[in-house]
């Protein structure tokens, strides 16, 4: 009966409200049930220790990386080339009232793209911080309602800490940008596996803050529909934009789970002037060229037709664009060829 003095007041009405949850709701847990809890997803927990530190008990948890993989902030391209790898912990929000740190190894990839090194971003903390984006929005929570030396002192830092990343994490929300769990942009990209390549799996990226979030085994639209139902609703609320490769499946599980982001296609375009400007062909050098100039219309057409659904249709016209710039060798021939191709796009006006 002792325990009963730490249930908290509110524990009736939690318990009422867990029995108003239909079982539908509630998920399987799995290996990386954990991490998902605690806001790591990109990771999982390997091994941990329990210490007594001064007179606390203090967890650490060692964390290895999920996926092989990141994103190129220079170019959005995935690199797997890992080129350099260095320990790095962080204060991470606490487990079971217990401060708890995070142990993983930092990575930094050589991109084939532009051949040059980056350090990997990760989701759930910035860049050269001690603290994850959760811990630190909680102190700054904390400073709202209460003194930042009570804060400090509970929380196990200095004042000037806490003063720092209060007026940090003010200065972002003021930006209202890259807070927590807000996605503002979010990148669908396939990759065919090296040995087999009809075999593809899925990149879903962060595109605004160029980091890799999850990578799905398939590319069918029930895979990526259940992965975006495991974003809590205020994330998936902030997604404003998916940039998808033509593939029906994705754009139907964006309109379906995320009905209010607009769907841009561009990076399909930007990827495949890349590979196309890569291989040195000059038939295809001159059709880059005349592309560009015609970008923007080749784009409103393809928003258009997508914002009206047509996205077979979309898909079909872009693959005959490729297979045409790739089969042409006349260039004459070709240029007419598209140059008649762009007259129907102007009898689509916006
Ligand atoms: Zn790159």
């Amino acid at each position: 009966m002792k325990l009963l003095t730490f249930v908290p007041s509110f524990i009736k009405d939690a318990a009422k409200a867990v029995k108003r949850i239909s079982q539908k709701e509630f998920k399987e847990v799995v290996d990386n049930t954990l991490t998902e809890l605690l806001g790591i997803a990109t990771l999982f927990v390997k091994m941990y220790a329990l210490r007594r530190e001064g007179n606390e008990d203090v967890l650490h948890l060692w964390c290895a990386h999920r996926d092989e993989m990141a994103l190129c902030p220079r170019c959005g391209s995935i690199s797997t080339d890992v080129y350099q790898e260095e320990h790095r912990c962080i204060r991470h929000l606490d487990v079971w009232c217990k401060k708890t740190f995070l142990h993983f190894l930092s990575r930094r990839f050589k991109c084939d793209q532009c051949d040059k090194v980056f350090t990997e971003e990760l989701p759930f903390v910035e860049s050269h911080r001690r603290q994850s984006t959760a811990f630190e929005m909680r102190v700054y929570q904390s400073c709202l309602t209460g003194t930042r030396k009570a804060v400090a002192v509970r929380e196990g830092l200095s004042q000037s800490t806490v003063k720092e990343i209060f007026n940090r994490m003010a200065a972002l929300n003021k930006s209202a940008s890259a807070v927590g769990g807000t996605i503002r942009v979010l990148g669908i990209d396939e990759i065919s596996l090296k040995k087999r390549h009809k075999q593809f799996i899925l990149v879903i990226s962060d595109i605004s803050r160029k980091c890799i979030l999850a990578v799905l085994p398939d590319r069918e639209k029930q895979t990526l529909e259940n992965w975006i139902d495991t974003l809590p609703p205020q994330t998936r609320k902030s997604i404003r934009f998916v940039s998808i490769d033509m593939w029906a499946p994705y754009f139907q599980a964006a309109r379906n789970k995320l009905p209010w982001a607009k769907v841009v296609v561009d990076r399909f375009l930007d990827t495949w002037c890349l590979k196309a400007a890569g291989t040195g062909d000059k038939f295809l050098a001159k059709f880059l060229k005349t592309f560009r100039n015609w970008r923007e219309q080749i784009l409103n057409y393809f928003n258009e037709r997508i914002t009206n659904g047509f996205v077979e249709g979309t898909n079909n016209a872009l693959r005959g664009i490729i297979r045409m710039a790739f089969g042409y060798r006349n260039f004459a021939n070709f240029k007419l060829r598209v140059l008649a191709g762009f007259s129907t796009f102007h009898a689509n006006p916006r």
